[in-house]
């Protein structure tokens, strides 16, 4: 059969969430592929996704972009590799979408029909994630990229269909249970820039976690500590969420400053559970938040209880048997006051800088944070890239929103408060224009 096997790359940022594949023109015509054909994707397990064609400078990469959605369809991370082959889309009858286990999810009166032209034109394979836009605020947000994962739990007939107009969409309340996918949580393509760090967090971390026999065999030690440094709201949470995600490992989180509590040995004990759970979960990572807080340099140490949380955390990490499958990520936006002795071979001995995003960066933030907004055309976002030197990523978000909140003022007026609807004509019409962005910028 005519297929080839291609490296999974991430996917262009405004792509998340469509259900596209990239490819590059040589593969198209190996496949005899045209743009808006589908095609299945095998990894450890098969999806479907629509083609398109790569940007010039993926040619001749051997590379295809899925993003996150797809590649837990196909159980498939970043640089693994996959198949792919023309499919044999059949044209779906019925499709019944639920919401994975921990979600709850009221839909509207017209949510099926919003969600079925959300997905028209796409392929769906029973089981696959798939992620709708929402318009409303929803406690199952995930948080830039505004996509409630659906699970298809039923689809007539099965295999790889095509949803259609006469597709009959059905939406269902009741979470679904024993799906191990869950759609959920971060990934690599919701983080603008970064691309080196992106890079060497995962060489860092995924690499030992996916392949330990690799470090075995090299005879070296995978790192045990990983420091993240850098201003904050530059994305360094963002950075240690996604790669637990991606690595589908259990994720832990620390807030530095909320674990020194003033009982007797209760930081000690909090520490310690922590990386028990963690040891029992493994692969997991373990994510510091604020590490100068709760271990500054000894000599900056006032308090008794944050000198016994450090001794607590250096016993904690050289105790780490289960070496490479359970990795402390810390983050700290003043590394110059991190107690040296946490620096040390075997605790955070590999340090990565998260930096100020550049204007490319900055516009691949304002995408991933657009990303589910509707953008009046006269919104050019690599003009506000320049416009917004200086901001780092927490700043583009809260630009994107304070926007949307601008345009939002402007169709208030026309808004019944005491009517339960909003009639869908004025929810199609709104629209984010550039002075609302002005708006934002000038406050
Ligand atoms: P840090 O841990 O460095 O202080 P966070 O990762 O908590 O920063 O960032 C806060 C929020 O700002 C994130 O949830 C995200 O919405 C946004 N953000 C920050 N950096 C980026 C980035 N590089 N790309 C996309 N969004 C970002």
């Amino acid at each position: 059969m005519n297929e080839v096997q291609l490296e999974v790359a991430k996917a262009y940022p405004n792509d998340s969430g469509r259900g596209i594949a990239r490819l590059d023109p040589d593969t198209l015509l190996h496949l005899k592929l045209s743009p808006g054909d589908i095609i299945e994707i095998e990894g450890s397990d098969t999806t479907a996704a629509k083609v398109w064609r790569a940007d010039r400078q993926d040619w001749n990469t051997d590379t295809v972009r899925i993003d996150g959605f797809t590649r837990q369809n196909a159980d498939v991370g970043i640089g693994e590799r996959v198949t792919i082959r023309k499919a044999e889309a059949e044209k779906a009858d019925k499709l019944v979408l639920a919401p994975p286990e921990e979600a709850s999810v009221q839909f509207g009166s017209d949510a099926a029909g919003m969600v079925k032209r959300q997905i028209l034109k796409r392929p769906v394979v029973e089981r696959d994630i798939v992620p709708v836009m929402s318009s409303t605020n929803h406690p199952f947000m995930r948080s830039p990229g505004q996509a409630i994962p659906l699970i298809a739990v039923e689809t007539e007939p099965e295999g790889v269909c095509l949803i259609t107009e006469d597709t009959e969409v059905e939406l269902r309340e009741e979470p679904i249970s024993g799906f191990e996918k869950t759609g959920g949580g971060i990934t690599y393509e919701d983080i603008g820039g970064l691309q080196n760090e992106i890079q060497r967090v995962r060489e860092m971390v995924e690499l030992p976690m996916k392949h330990p026999q690799i470090f075995k065999k090299l005879g070296i030690e995978p790192p045990q500590g990983v420091l993240l440094h850098g201003p904050p709201g530059t994305g360094k949470t963002l950075l240690a969420k996604a790669v637990a995600n991606e690595t589908s490992a259990s994720f832990f989180s620390i807030a530095g400053p909320e674990i020194i509590s003033k009982y007797y040995g209760e930081s000690e004990q909090q520490l310690r559970e922590i990386f028990e759970d963690a040891s029992e979960e493994s692969p997991a990572i373990i994510f510091i938040d604020e590490l100068d807080s709760i271990a500054p340099k000894r000599e900056d140490v006032t308090g008794e209880v944050e000198r016994r949380v450090v001794a607590q955390l250096l016993t904690m990490m050289d105790g780490l048997e289960s070496r490479g499958q359970v990795i402390v990520i810390a983050a700290t936006n003043r590394v110059d006051s991190v107690d040296p002795a946490l620096r040390r071979p075997g605790r955070f001995d590999r340090e990565i800088e998260i930096g100020v995003p550049d204007e490319v960066g900055r516009e691949e933030i304002l995408q991933i944070h657009t990303r589910g907004m509707p953008l009046s055309d006269d919104v050019t976002l690599s003009k506000l890239a320049t416009d917004t030197h200086g901001f780092v990523g927490a700043d583009i978000e809260s630009l994107t929103k304070e926007a949307a909140m601008k345009a939002l003022r402007r169709y208030l007026p026309e808004i019944d408060l005491d009517e339960e609807d909003i009639p869908p004509s004025l929810i199609d019409r709104m629209i984010i224009k550039r002075e609302d962005f002005k708006g934002a910028l000038n406050e």
